[in-house]
């Protein structure tokens, strides 16, 4: 990152620093005041800030947050608290700025990386929505414990965050979970699921990846998993809502991920077919709601199925488990490797 100095002012024992330095320093911005309703406005990189002139609040994407101390105006200037720094710029803005307080040195603008240094894994279903039911256990259960396994083994294999879209029981939209990823600005998405169907005997092991072309299996598993939308998530409105032009959108953006997420999608199945030695059901192409909208090469791996016995019970032992996370840990190893010097 850049460094830059931002010269700070004391007031009543508050570092202040003034908001046209501030503009001057990043050469972006601008703001303007609602005298009406007390209110500054202060837009950068496309996220703006509204200041409650004479309080201590700030609020930006809907959410209040409390900078412990006002903002005061310094004749046609603004001064701000350090702690819209400290806090608000770095929660809001990630990755673009870090402050370090003591010596009022603002980085900026982390220069262009294409390595991988975020990973989001995203354990399917979840709280009121159990996934696909084996004899003796649900899908969110599973797919959790082997996300936190894959979490751990991922870090310490090579030096990446990796983020998990649920840590606990809990229930997520399809849509918070690539919001998720997208805020996060992580570089990859890996949804973990278990699959289901009629036939007890069906078993093996698959990697999608968004597109709209489908074979019909591929729509029965695209049906099961977009089916939470319609259950969990207020019906045939919400499914609607996901099929709105943002999406589309989201869809002509994600285009560009397509090679990239066949790409990772091969070398998961490859790995995870190669360590487990289940049936390999190969890497289909389906149009997921969960994969749709986020930014990034993005697969969802069904890792077996939950309505096979003998998967079930697979899927519950550590050393498939293990296996599986090996698998995936090698899969994305080689992919980083491979786009990492890619420039
Ligand atoms: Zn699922």
């Amino acid at each position: 990152m850049d460094k830059d100095i931002l010269k700070n002012q004391t007031i009543e024992g508050v570092n202040y620093y003034s908001i046209g330095d501030f503009r001057r320093l990043i050469k972006t911005g601008n703001y303007f005041i609602d005298y009406e309703h007390n209110k500054l406005n202060f837009n950068i990189f496309e996220e703006s800030f509204i200041f409650i002139l004479n309080s201590n609040f700030v609020t930006s994407k809907g959410r209040i947050c409390n900078l412990k101390y006002p903002v005061i105006q310094n004749e046609q200037d603004f001064l701000l608290p350090y702690t819209f720094f400290t806090d608000i710029l770095v929660q809001f803005i990630p990755g673009k700025f870090s402050f370090d307080e003591k010596q009022d040195i603002l980085y900026t603008e982390r220069p262009v990386d294409n390595r991988i240094s975020r990973i989001v894994i995203d354990p399917g279903h979840g709280g009121k929505d159990p996934g696909a039911l084996g004899k003796k256990s649900y899908e969110k259960d599973i797919v959790l414990e082997i996300s936190q396994k894959l979490k751990k083994s991922i870090e310490k294999e090579f030096d990446v965050d990796v983020l998990i879209t649920r840590n606990d029981d809990t229930f997520l939209t399809l849509q918070e979970r690539t919001q998720f990823a997208n805020e996060n600005q992580a570089d990859l998405f890996i949804s973990l699921h278990c699959n289901a169907a009629q036939n007890r005997k069906s078993k093996g092991v698959e990697v999608f990846i968004l597109s709209t072309a489908k074979t019909t299996d591929a729509r029965a598993v695209e049906a099961l998993e977009n089916s939470v939308v319609i259950e969990y998530e207020g019906g045939k409105e919400a499914v609607k809502a996901y099929d709105d032009l943002q999406f589309i959108l989201a869809d002509l953006q994600q285009s560009e991920q397509l090679e990239e997420s066949s790409d990772l999608a091969v070398r998961l199945q490859t790995e995870l077919i190669r360590k487990t030695k289940s049936l390999d059901r190969g890497v289909k192409q389906a149009g997921f709601y969960v994969l749709r909208g986020a930014f990034m090469p993005s697969v969802l791996v069904e890792l077996g199925f939950i309505t096979n016995e003998e998967e079930e019970k697979k899927l519950l032992s550590s050393k498939y488990q293990n296996e599986i996370v090996k698998a995936i840990t090698s899969g994305i190893k080689s992919f980083k490797l491979k786009y990492d010097y890619l420039w």
